[in-house]
């Protein structure tokens, strides 16, 4: 049998996941786990590039825990697929250096999200691992050769950047790795409950997976929706609203969907409808994942043993990749050094 195409994506452990994740990427690593080879990273080093003092590191391994949780809940099968975590795997750190010497300061300086991170830490000046964030990035894809990234909108200009690394290293040592494509999600970009931006956890605007039944309810009752409606029987606008960004995303009764938004446009229906149906479409596509949230919730030794198996599982293909780099660099010294470390 041919070996399948691979997948990596993964999350920063900055806390919880919410919906925004599961349209965004979540929803398309559950679908590929058959066809694809999939290696999901919970990147625990990437947090340190906005994160580093050390009450945010004394946070880290609940994070993990939490979003390893939140992986097994929406259905990505540590049977079938590794889910593992970055700081576990030393060969990141390596070819993270040996990458960051095929990018140029300015291109890392255009990619927009950089700058937005270090805007929003209210950080002064960029610091330079913030800089190399995409690097790091690159590093993690192209450790497992991964051929299909699975990932929001905010993250295609990183992995141009990976492409970019990824070509100009071929081109000089050989071809190693292959040039990975993006897949955007059924909704790259959800917005968040106040309709400013995009859902983030580090906005308070999200609906995690893990909010109970109570939490959603009020969440989408206090949802931002058309300000010019200050009536019921006024037209209301749909495009843009997140209401029905998450009616089109999480309702399935379609012909629900379409009858309010129909009435809003008319004036015909009041937000507090609108509002309430969608409540209960997001709690029952949130119920099962609740479920299976408890009950792995309950055996934290289980969570530890599928990431340890998969902490190991990684590290024999990067320690693979690792081998392939050094020889094709000529790097005998760090060959010979990777060999005596188990490569
Ligand atoms: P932080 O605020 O800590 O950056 P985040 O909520 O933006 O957190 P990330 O860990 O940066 O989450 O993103 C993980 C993945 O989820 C990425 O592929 C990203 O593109 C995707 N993603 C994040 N937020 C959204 C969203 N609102 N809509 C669609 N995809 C999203
Ligand atoms: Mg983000």
């Amino acid at each position: 049998m041919a070996a399948r195409r691979r997948i990596l994506t993964g999350d920063r452990p900055t806390g919880p996941l919410h919906i925004g994740h599961y349209v965004g990427s979540l929803s398309n690593r559950v679908q590929l786990q058959d066809a694809y080879e999939c290696f999901f990273i919970v990147a625990d080093v990437h947090t340190l590039t906005t994160r580093p003092e050390k009450h945010h590191l004394d946070a880290l391994h609940d994070n993990i825990r939490q979003v390893v949780l939140d992986y097994l809940a929406v259905g990505i099968d540590p049977e079938r697929s590794t889910i593992f975590v970055q700081s576990a795997i030393p060969e990141t750190f390596e070819l993270n250096t040996l990458l960051g010497m095929l990018v140029t300061v300015p291109r890392l300086e255009r990619v927009p999200t950089v700058k937005e991170m270090a805007q929003h830490e209210h950080l002064d000046a960029l610091p330079f691992g913030l800089l190399g964030y995409p690097v790091l990035q690159a590093a993690d894809i192209l450790l497992p050769r991964a051929d299909l990234v699975p990932v929001g909108k905010d993250n295609e200009s990183h992995l141009e950047v990976t492409r970019e690394i990824c070509r100009r290293f071929n081109k000089l040592y050989g071809p190693i790795f292959p040039e990975p494509g993006t897949l955007l999600g059924d909704v790259p970009s959800l917005l968040g409950t106040d309709g400013q931006a995009k859902m983030s956890k580090s906005l308070d605007n999200t609906i995690y997976l893990a909010d109970d039944t109570a939490t959603v309810q009020r969440r989408v009752m206090g949802m931002y929706t058309d300000p010019k409606r200050v009536r019921a029987d006024i037209p209301g606008t749909v495009e843009g609203n997140p209401v029905f960004q998450y009616h089109d995303a999480f309702n399935p009764d379609a012909a629900e969907v379409a009858d309010l938004k129909d009435r809003y446009r008319r004036g015909a229906v009041g937000d507090v409808e609108v509002k309430r149906k969608l409540a209960r479409a997001l709690n029952a596509f949130l119920e099962p994942i609740r479920e299976r949230r408890a009950a792995y919730a309950a055996d934290p030794e289980r969570i530890e043993a599928i990431i340890d198996a998969g902490n190991a599982h990684m590290r024999r293909q990067a320690q693979e990749t690792m081998a392939q780099v050094r020889a094709a660099m000529g790097l005998k010294f760090a060959a010979a050094a990777g060999a005596l470390a188990g490569a």
